[in-house]
């Protein structure tokens, strides 16, 4: 079969790779001169099925309210973004009910699970490097009350599956004694076993060099513009090199999928939440750190990726706007140093640099995956904030789907049809 993806990121390479594993004819096409240019750029790589909960967790709606018009807050929701929201909105409060933030939970984290799988798989026959670690992720704490409430989490998550153990101070030191210089307010955590780590954008180049040489063709610099159709079939993309035809079409173009979507007239409910990373040069660090570190109070994951320390957070739901706030960097920074005064030096010399992406979130916090109303359109996106722990899985799934192979895992919980 002939398939045109639309979208080089995570999503789109890891379709391209097990679609041409099954022998059909793929083309990718983006926007971007090379692979994984946006989103999947510069996140903070951590794989972590152990936090795979949709954000809209019972709560969050007295804790947006409070946060609004706070510059400072972890997720900050700008007026200015309220018209594009409000369907989207009321969708993902009436998912914040704890009855359906368990099940999407649950959904979210058997995909997780699932890609593991897959990334055990893929590396035992392609031993691709990707600055990867698998030591398991941190979760840090600052104060007893968190403490308590996490012992309730690590309850739900053991539920689900999840290896987990709660550590005091002296067990988090053992495990990353890069904590001890700043760690005196540090009170204990909990260590994900199972997580691991790695380089999102490194991994796309080495996954696209793979599809490659499954004779995937990659054509960047070309802008989609929409679907061309002819009743319940798409007949082709239109790009600014012109259309493309083919049997069937893979709409990968994360928080952009909606818009392109939107020529056919299907609705998404996708919106773009933004986020910040800074990547710090630790080449030179005495002693540098070696785990990923989520820290619940300030709402970062500082994460070692080789030589350099990325970390990453915030969330502002502020339209399609890439723009550096520097306030919002600096966030990132203060939170860094704050946890390894290493970070200071290598700060003030400006070894270092600052991105922004949008995570592509859907309003359940569950990504679609599979068949659109189209016959032949499929959908792989909407992975929001856990779109490197979900990509082979979601990618495997879609193409299992759209070859009519047999699924390894329920799709129902991911089709488009749920809306
Ligand atoms: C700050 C931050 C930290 C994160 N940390 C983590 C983490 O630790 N763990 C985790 O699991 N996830 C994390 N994520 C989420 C993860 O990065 C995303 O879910 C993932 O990258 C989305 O991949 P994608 O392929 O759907 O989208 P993208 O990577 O954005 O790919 C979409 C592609 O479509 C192309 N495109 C769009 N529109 C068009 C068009 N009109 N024409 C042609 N091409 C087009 C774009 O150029 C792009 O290459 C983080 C995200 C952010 C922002």
């Amino acid at each position: 079969m002939k398939i045109i993806i639309i979208g080089s990121g995570l999503m789109g390479i890891a379709s391209a790779f097990y679609l041409s594993e099954q022998g059909h004819e793929i083309t990718v096409i983006d926007r971007q001169s090379g692979p994984a240019r946006e989103t999947s750029f510069a996140n903070a790589g951590v794989l972590h099925p152990s936090q795979a909960s949709p954000w809209n967790h019972p709560g969050i709606a007295r804790q947006i309210l409070g946060w609004m018009g706070k510059e400072d807050s972890p997720f900050l929701l700008r007026a200015s973004a309220l018209p594009s929201l409000f369907g989207w909105g009321l969708s993902f409060l009436r998912h914040a009910s704890p009855e359906r933030f368990r099940a999407n939970l649950q959904s979210n984290t058997v995909l997780a699970n699932y890609n593991m799988q897959c990334l055990q798989e893929l590396l035992s026959r392609h031993p691709i490097s990707y600055s990867a670690s698998s030591l398991g992720s941190l979760k840090v704490l600052d104060n007893e009350q968190d403490m308590e409430k996490q012992s309730e989490a690590v309850s739900l998550f053991t539920d689900l599956g999840v290896n987990c153990k709660i550590l005091n101070q002296a067990e988090i030191f053992a495990l990353e004694p890069a904590l001890v210089e700043n760690g005196k307010k540090l009170v204990g955590g909990i260590h994900y076993v199972d997580d691991q780590a790695g380089d999102a954008h490194e991994f796309c180049l080495q996954l696209a060099a793979l599809a490659q040489q499954n004779q995937v063709r990659f054509e960047y610099d070309t802008r989609v513009s929409g679907f061309e159709k002819s009743g319940q079939t798409v007949t082709a993309v239109k790009t600014d090199r012109g259309d493309y035809q083919a049997d069937a079409f893979v709409l990968a173009a994360g928080s952009y999928s909606p818009i392109l979507a939107r020529s056919v007239k299907l609705n998404l409910p996708i919106r773009p939440v933004k986020g910040y990373s800074i990547t710090v040069d630790m080449s030179d660090w005495e002693n540098p750190p070696r785990m990923p570190v989520i820290d619940e109070t300030a709402h970062v994951a500082i994460v070692p990726l080789g030589n350099q320390l990325r970390a990453a957070g915030t969330a502002e739901l502020t339209g399609y706007n890439t723009e550096l706030n520097q306030r919002r960097v600096q966030m990132v920074i203060d939170q860094v140093t704050a946890r390894y005064p290493a970070a200071s030096e290598s700060v003030k010399a400006g070894r270092f640099s600052s991105w922004a992406g949008l995570r592509p979130s859907t309003s359940d916090g569950v990504p679609i995956i599979g068949a659109s109303p189209f016959n032949n359109l499929y959908l792989n996106t909407g992975q929001g904030h856990l779109g490197w722990t979900f990509a082979l899985g979601s990618g495997k799934l879609l193409a299992d789907l759209l070859g009519s192979k047999p699924v390894d895992i329920k799709h129902e919980p991911y089709s488009y049809a749920r809306f």
